[in-house]
């Protein structure tokens, strides 16, 4: 425990990246010789976007990362926060602490961003992608990932929580996030029981179906216990899924990074209200 707790306290920003890429190159193998579905689109254009968007992801993360270990630091040193306040011990810091970040850092602003209107507006470009795999994790628009580290400042301000928990966290949130979007065919023996603690491929995918209520559904990050205690659970068949926005299904409007910069900018289109039901 002491050298998780030494390594991710001084953890370079040659190592996040690495992790990043590994996980992404790892995911991108693995579901190219296991896939759940088979496009014929052009997958180095539909990677090379999404990349984009993790690169501007990374970015903004890079720039705004003094403000997160100031707080980190602070909190520490002040014993302010749930964690400093109720404990030293490591391992409560570290279930309880990615647990609480996970929840304050990264489910509520997910649920938030599909019920606030101006903030949904960056967030659908993350649910434009029409062929979802391991590179649409990061897709997200600038004001996106901005809003993103908001929560996560406001989480390690509420939890207390040490700079090592906050980059293991984050690290463990960049894998998971790459293996639940990813496009790979696994079994339900495996992804059913998995799915009780963590979110797994076979939960995720069904937020990304064009259409609501499903669009509303499964907002988890790295644990699936949220969605399940909040009601917003859902299991459906995988394979009858059809993945993006129903307000944004032309692919000019989607395929070119230009326009998925301008969208939050542009007119709030509502969402589509079907005639009838569909049943998944
Ligand atoms: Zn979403």
């Amino acid at each position: 425990m002491e050298s998780i707790i030494e390594y991710f306290s001084t953890i370079t920003s040659a190592h996040r990246s690495a992790i990043l890429i590994g996980g992404l190159m790892i995911f991108f193998l693995l579901e190219n010789a296991l896939p759940l579905f088979t496009g014929t689109h052009n997958k180095w254009k539909h990677s090379g976007l999404n990349i984009f968007f993790t690169f501007t992801t990374i970015l903004v993360n890079f720039f705004m990362a003094f403000i997160l270990v100031g707080t980190s630091d602070w909190v520490v040193a002040e014993n302010v926060g749930l964690l400093q306040v109720t404990s030293d011990n490591v391992y409560y810091h570290l279930i309880v602490g990615l647990l609480a970040l996970d929840l304050i850092g990264a489910w509520l602003p997910h649920w938030i961003a599909h019920h606030v209107k101006w903030i949904w507006q960056f967030h659908l470009i993350h649910h434009t992608d029409q062929h979802v795999d391991t590179t649409t994790a990061n897709r997200h628009h600038p004001g996106e990932s901005l809003f993103r580290f908001v929560f996560t400042t406001l989480a390690v301000l509420v939890i207390g929580a040490p700079m090592w928990l906050v980059f293991l966290y984050q690290s463990l949130s960049v894998v998971l996030t790459q293996f639940n979007h990813s496009n790979l065919k696994i079994a339900e023996w495996l992804d059913n029981p998995l799915s009780y603690v963590i979110c797994t491929p076979n939960m995720h995918r069904v937020h990304h179906h064009y259409r609501q209520p499903y669009s509303d559904s499964n907002y988890g990050n790295i644990f699936s216990f949220w969605d399940r205690i909040f009601d917003t659970y859902l299991k459906v068949d995988n394979t009858k899924l059809i993945y993006g926005v129903d307000t944004h299904m032309e692919l000019h409007e989607t395929q070119s990074i230009g326009n998925l910069l301008k969208i939050p900018f542009s007119e709030y289109r509502p969402h589509i209200e079907y005639d009838e039901e569909e049943k998944l």
